[in-house]
């Protein structure tokens, strides 16, 4: 994939992702924290889904294999990463945050 098709992929997924963030506040009392929280547990369940098809023997084909842990961490570092302000930003060490449930 060339860096023009990532950054025309980029500009149109996030466009529709704008759309849906916009309509949800609209349509609904959540916060805009709760919207993103939405859309990012959609983004996590889409990852379940495909994982699946590709763990599945009659599944996906094509050759890609997911590595759960690893993979997780680069969806999670993709938003930190995006998220956080140009002029401080933060790699958050990920493996420092104790996760809910396993304090
Ligand atoms: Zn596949």
């Amino acid at each position: 994939m060339s860096s023009n098709d990532r950054d025309a992929t980029y500009a149109a997924i996030r466009a529709a992702m704008l759309a849906s963030y916009a309509g949800t506040l609209a349509s609904t009392h959540m916060s805009p924290l709760e919207a993103l929280e939405c859309i990012a547990a959609a983004v996590g369940s889409i990852y379940r889904e495909v994982a699946d098809s590709h763990l599945d023997p009659e599944g996906c084909t094509c050759g890609w294999r997911p590595n759960e842990v690893m993979d997780i961490v680069a969806l999670e570092q993709a938003i930190a990463a995006n998220a956080a302000r140009e002029d401080e930003m933060v790699y958050f060490d990920l493996r420092s945050i104790t996760p809910v449930g396993h304090g």
